[in-house]
């Protein structure tokens, strides 16, 4: 959502005349945008922003920005700490930004805004074949460890129209993928029409060749849904569903509205209608009051469902949150180690799903050259596990079967069919 806003803003500011540079001396304007999920990620916004300090001495009439989270959670603090900021916005106040340019004086604004979903700005991406395009902003659970709803306030729905239009001008544009986005795109409603109808109609759109949506929320995960994935082609047969833990205990004091069970029950009836689907989780480890029976339970729930990957983090006490108020009592150490042995089976877990790769064909898109190789490019499979192919010639957006000749916890190896 981070990502999606950066180019919200950059369109913005490009249709007020502004251009993007990569090279940082030469920027007229730096803005950093910001995440308050964990303490980890203020911190290091926090020691980004500082570093920026001594360029702005050098270059006094520089303006400098902190956008995001973080300006919500922390603005006052951010903007009385350190005056070479010019500029602190919240997540729902980026339309201040040209008026803010024009006058170029210190400003400071991190209102809520429960109607702001800037459906008319047109965010400005670097060029690729993916795209990601929001249908909400803000979340209205209240899951106790999450900062969100603060941050980010009450969920608002786009409209449908301006959700088709924006995918409509991407493809326009030569993109062939885009990823739906909300912090819990299962509860989109817009005037009665919800998220499965929402998808189905994207997935009407000609030549759209490939559609994701992250993230679902386990409790508002619809039959109907299901069956848009399983019936439609181009809905890619990938789902990132977050459990946070495996035991009911600590789901309960999460406030996550689902039990183990009715997770699994979901992840069956998944896997049992959409062909191939790829399966991937977020998990917290050392959330107050987890016992080592707690956490044996996440261990067995990952072995069970054996999910293709999975995000995995250490508790974070966030203030302005429910769980903030409850004893962080699981030391450091044992959620070090916790997390150590969770990503361990998981790494096992992924590469074993891997493997069972090898000897199928699939259809991959190229999305860019490797890392590692000129003479190699890579792509992903509808389930988004990424495949280094050995060719230089196919350009990014082009969709070719390939059968897998390898596999490690993170890669596949493929080679062309045909
Ligand atoms: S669903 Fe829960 S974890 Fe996700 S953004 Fe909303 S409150 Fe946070």
């Amino acid at each position: 959502m981070n990502k999606y806003d950066s180019e919200l803003v950059s369109g913005l500011l490009n249709s007020d005349g502004f251009e993007m540079t990569d090279d940082i001396e030469k920027a007229d304007v730096i803005l950093v945008n910001t995440c308050s999920v964990r303490e980890h990620a203020e911190n290091r916004a926090l020691s980004n922003i500082s570093q920026l300090q001594s360029l702005k001495r050098r270059k006094p009439e520089l303006i400098l920005g902190v956008l995001g989270c973080m300006s919500r959670h922390l603005g006052d603090k951010i903007f009385e700490d350190n005056t070479y900021v010019d500029l602190v916005l919240g997540p729902d106040s980026y339309r201040k930004l040209p008026e803010f340019l024009k006058n170029r004086k210190r400003y400071k604004n991190v209102e809520y805004k429960e109607y702001e979903t800037y459906t008319d700005i047109f965010p400005l991406r670097k060029d690729g074949v993916t795209a990601y395009v929001a249908i909400s902003r803000g979340c209205n659970e209240e899951c106790s460890y999450c900062i969100v709803p603060f941050t980010r306030g009450k969920e608002r729905s786009r409209s449908i129209e301006s959700i088709i239009d924006e995918i409509e001008k991407l493809l326009d544009e030569g993109f062939k993928e885009i990823t739906l986005l909300g912090q819990n795109v299962n509860s989109y409603n817009y005037q009665g029409t919800d998220f499965p109808k929402l998808l189905k109609r994207v997935s009407e759109i000609e030549n759209l060749k490939r559609i994701r949506f992250a993230t679902s929320h386990p409790m508002n995960l619809s039959d109907g849904l299901i069956d848009v994935m399983a019936e439609r082609e181009n809905v890619c047969p990938y789902l990132h569903l977050p459990v946070q833990s495996g035991s009911n205990r600590i789901l309960e004091a999460m406030k996550r509205n689902y039990t183990v069970e009715k997770y699994i029950g979901l992840v069956e009836k998944s896997m049992s209608k959409i062909k191939d689907l790829s399966l991937t989780t977020d998990i917290i480890s050392g959330f107050p009051g987890e016992t080592e029976d707690d956490h044996r339970a996440t261990i067995e729930l990952v072995k069970k469902v054996e999910f293709d990957s999975a995000f995995t983090f250490k508790y974070s006490p966030r203030d302005k949150t429910e769980a903030f108020g409850l004893k962080d009592d699981v030391s450091e150490d044992v959620k070090i180690s916790r997390l150590a042995e969770i990503s361990e089976i998981i790494r096992e877990v992924s590469l074993k799903k891997n493997r069972e790769w090898i000897g199928k064909v699939t259809d991959i898109m190229i999305e860019g050259k490797s890392r590692r190789s000129d003479s190699e490019v890579f792509g992903r499979t509808g389930g988004f596990k990424k495949v280094v192919l050995k060719q230089n010639n196919l350009s990014a957006g082009t969709i070719v079967p390939v059968i897998i000749k390898d596999a490690t916890s993170q890669t596949l190896f493929g080679e062309l069919v045909g």
